[in-house]
């Protein structure tokens, strides 16, 4: 009986375990799966642990399913609830939570003894007799022939390392600084009655929004990045068109690219260039960008690193809006708070804070983008949402930090993840595997369910044909 260890009980590490089982048991192996984690709830992770139904999913039901190999698992699961939801609704992040729970517990009841989950945090790990060795801080340990590397998301890295030490002028208290964004507790405690100032733009930011407009009318959101540009919406109804001969002839056009050194702004222009056809045959540009879905992670890997590099310079922040889009509700919502002057975007670089002496308050001065004209902010508090932090050498986790010292994770030269092999294999250690959003690194899309699930089928069959 081979034991495998997985560390973390968010989507990867929980779905892991479940196609670990099922197919464990299609396959007649015998395995036993150790689950861990130090969250209160396994099965819902950082993402879907959340009690507030001001989040939204913002990928449709029908490309929400846990399994690959299941696609309508999580429609099923929701007409359970309301039989109207179909393929194109989205809905609450808790309810995901909600579904990954139940599956999880299933499974439990199915495999009794084969599947343990411990509370618990893992500090550190060695080889031993050709299997591995797990460090909990509870001092206990947990000899596994396999493990899988299933840690998740880091908060993001901190403001002051982002922009600089010399931009925090004086000490700016703790009290009104936030560099974890997930921390809704301290997010609570802020002060009701005056300004906040969001550091980023994307996903996080606006999550960050709804939070605090749902708790306090009384205070302004300005909203801050260098360019200023936000999300843009999924459209109203019908999101979930799968249109086959679009994507068929998307890729053929974009593969062609790819053989004859490809650079991202020939891949751009490109991409701009069959948008616009396919609005002036009416249709939507939303449709191409989904085409690309599944070609992206070929066409990072055709990418010269300079290439990648000059992505992430000058392109990541337009593509990311196009591509990262907010469910209807919530972009309406957006919308409403903009025009209403609840919120407000600016464009434009943080020179400076300065504490304001016996107030509490905080003057952020923005030079706005363009001009060398500084606008000043007084807000009452700053929240970091600049996302989650991929650089490996700046996370304080000390399974990381151990993993990192010896060399056994590596990140990529643009600090994107961890790299890893065809079979998720992060070193030379042939039974340690990594699944999670770090995979970025080797696939560029491959942070949200409709890929993670694919990656976690496919990690469950190369861990059980070396079983
Ligand atoms: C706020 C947010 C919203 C999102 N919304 C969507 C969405 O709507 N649709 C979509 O498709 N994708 C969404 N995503 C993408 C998301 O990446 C994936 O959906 C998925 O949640 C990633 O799960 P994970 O298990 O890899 O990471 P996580 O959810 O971060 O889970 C990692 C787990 O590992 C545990 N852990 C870490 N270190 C240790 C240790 N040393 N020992 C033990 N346990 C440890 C943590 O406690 C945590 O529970 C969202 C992501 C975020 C952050």
């Amino acid at each position: 009986m081979k034991t495998i260890a997985i560390i973390g009980a968010g989507f990867s590490g929980t779905v892991t375990a479940l196609n670990l089982l099922r197919q464990a048991e299609a396959l007649k192996a015998q395995i036993n799966v150790v689950l861990i984690d130090k969250a209160a709830s396994f099965g819902k992770g950082l993402a879907y642990a959340t009690e507030d139904d001001n989040l939204v999913l913002n990928v449709p039901i029908g490309n929400m399913s846990a399994f690959a190999d299941l696609p309508d698992d999580f429609l099923e699961f929701c007409h359970g609830m309301d039989s109207s939801l179909n393929h194109g609704s989205f809905v609450f992040r808790r309810i995901y939570g909600e579904y990954l729970q139940l599956r999880l517990r299933e499974a439990k009841s199915a495999y009794t003894d084969r599947l343990i989950e411990m509370r618990d945090f893992v500090t550190g790990m060695r080889p031993s007799q050709g299997g591995l060795i797990l460090n909990l801080q509870t001092g206990a340990q947990v000899a596994a022939d396999c493990v899988v590397l299933a840690f998740g998301h880091f908060a993001p890295r901190a403001l002051s390392e982002i922009l600089g030490e010399a931009t925090f002028h004086q000490r700016i208290d703790q009290q009104t600084y936030l560099d974890n964004p997930w921390d809704v507790a301290a997010l609570d405690r802020l002060p009701a009655d005056k300004d906040v100032l969001i550091v980023g733009t994307g996903h996080t930011a606006m999550d960050t929004l709804f939070r605090l407009v749902s708790s306090s009318l009384a205070r302004k959101i300005y909203i801050v990045s260098r360019h200023g540009h936000t999300p843009n919406g999924h459209r109203k109804a019908g999101e979930f068109v799968k249109l086959a001969q679009l994507t068929k002839s998307v890729e053929s056009t974009m593969r062609s690219l790819l053989s004859d050194r490809p650079t991202i702004r020939m891949l751009f222009s490109t991409i701009r260039k069959l948008s616009k056809q396919h609005s002036e045959q009416q249709g939507n540009w939303r449709d191409v960008i989904n085409s690309l879905r599944q070609l992206t992670p070929e066409i990072w890997r055709a990418l010269p690193g300079s290439e990648r590099a000059r992505f992430l310079r000058h392109v990541v922040y337009h593509w990311d809006v196009l591509r990262h889009r907010l469910a209807p509700v919530a972009i309406r919502r957006f919308e409403d708070l903009l025009s209403a002057g609840r919120v407000e975007i600016i464009a434009g670089r943080i020179a400076q804070f300065d504490s304001i002496a016996g107030d509490s308050t905080i003057c952020a001065s923005i030079r706005l983008r363009g001009s060398n004209r500084c606008r000043e902010f007084m807000v009452g508090s700053v929240i970091n949402c600049t996302g989650p932090n991929y650089d490996i050498h700046r996370i304080s986790n000390p399974l990381v930090r151990q993993l990192t010292d010896a060399g056994i994770l590596q990140q990529d030269e643009l600090k994107t993840g961890f790299t890893v092999d065809e079979n998720y294999r992060c070193s030379d250690l042939p039974n340690l595997h990594y699944i999670g959003p770090m995979l970025k690194a080797s696939y560029w899309e491959a942070i949200a369910v409709p890929e993670l699930r694919v990656h976690s089928q496919n990690l469950a069959k190369i861990i059980l044909v070396s079983a």
